[in-house]
């Protein structure tokens, strides 16, 4: 990271926190900006937040970009309950400007300093609770989520489309490079992990070199999923029934197979191909299911050909820290292969919050639409 860039993009230093970033109250000047979803067919409430109080551990991020992700469409559609009014939006990337005086630590244990950049885990764990000591954090006992809770006076900051957001101890914050563009690193918190996640537990330890993996759904899960296992040297091939995004596809590793050949690992990213993944899948192979994550009509299962052809059929929600830390690491070194700075199709203002998802939810949408504050 290059000093002389870090000080060039860091935003001012707000009055009211003292010399080294650390105060419980931040004045902010100008006060910071969110939009709450308050109802379907309500447009956006704008609500101004002058002053935040840090607990101890907490970190104060300026946004820079947020991205739209399906869940917030599916939200503002009524298609997923959320309680009302909320701050949407998880998929964010921003920069650090004041920590509580405890001190907080990104991922890895390193320090976390006032002008970092960073993206942030969806989940707030509590880390000591039996399902985060497995290593499952994001069904932590005592679970919270950004973009998913509804807003309280002091509490306003819990979402990506502000300006700002407070992270509460719990939250995996992860320090990104500066060469990075805001539009590949702002899913990272969403879809990237997620693909990361599930195909981590595709591979369960083993290398993918060489193996089959077939993934239904050219969302950005899907699609991210497919440069991931393409980058670990897998035969990747992705099926979606639009054509323009298996054409997609093609750019983010996926290749023609062969038709006879059976998927050793299926990645069933849309919610929409659950019993053909099952029917698919070689004998003795990974069925990850990562897309059902919205109501739909439930799928009769064989038992006894999953039994017969030793199936192992897995389930993934979300992610754990070393997830988002693996999907920034990946961007990093290998994302410029595939076309990840062409996921955002269109950045609108905060503002204009009503119109983006709008764009979002139309026919044809890009991959993403940006949310920028300023
Ligand atoms: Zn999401
Ligand atoms: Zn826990």
């Amino acid at each position: 990271m290059r000093a002389g860039l870090r000080a060039a993009s860091r935003p001012p230093r707000t009055r009211d926190a003292d010399a080294d970033g650390r105060s419980g109250d931040v004045v902010l000047r100008p006060a910071a900006a969110t939009m709450a979803f308050v109802g379907v067919d309500h447009p956006h409430e704008p609500v101004a937040v002058p002053g935040v109080t840090l607990a101890p551990e907490d970190v104060l991020v300026a946004i820079e970009l947020s991205t739209v992700c399906g869940s917030d469409v599916h939200t503002v559609q009524g298609r997923r309950p959320a309680p009302t009014p909320i701050v949407l939006g998880h998929e964010s990337v921003g920069r650090v400007i004041a920590i509580g005086a405890a001190g907080a630590q990104a991922v890895g244990g390193t320090p976390l300093r006032v002008g970092d950049r960073v993206v942030w885990s969806v989940t707030v764990s509590c880390g000591a609770c039996d399902r985060c000591e497995a290593g499952m954090t994001q069904k932590c006992r005592d679970l919270g989520k950004y973009g998913h809770e509804r807003i309280a006076p002091r509490r306003e900051l819990t979402g990506g489309f502000a300006s700002h957001a407070q992270l509460r101890r719990g939250t995996a914050l992860v320090r990104v490079p500066e060469a990075l563009p805001a539009g590949v690193l702002a899913p990272a918190s969403c879809a990237t992990a997620t693909a990361m996640a599930a195909i981590d537990r595709a591979a369960q330890g083993r290398a993918l070199h060489g193996v089959r993996v077939r993934i239904h759904g050219a969302g950005l899960v899907g699609l991210s999923a497919a440069a991931i296992a393409a980058s670990r040297g897998a035969q990747v091939e992705v099926r979606d029934p639009n054509p323009k995004r298996a054409a997609l596809a093609e750019r983010f590793g996926a290749r023609a197979s062969d038709p006879t050949a059976e998927p050793d690992i299926v990645v069933e990213a849309c919610g929409h191909a659950v019993s053909s993944a099952l029917t698919d899948v070689a004998v003795g192979g990974t069925v990850v299911l990562v897309g059902s994550v919205f109501p739909a009509d439930p799928v009769p299962m064989d038992a006894e050909s999953i039994v017969r052809r030793m199936l192992t059929v897995t389930g993934v929600h979300n992610y754990a820290a070393g997830h988002l830390a693996d999907a920034v690491t990946f961007l990093e070194r290998h994302g410029a292969a595939y076309p990840f700075d062409e996921v955002v199709g269109a950045v609108h203002p905060l503002t204009h919050l009503d119109a983006a998802l709008a764009a979002a939810a139309a026919p044809d949408a890009p991959l993403r639409i940006g949310i920028a504050p300023r």
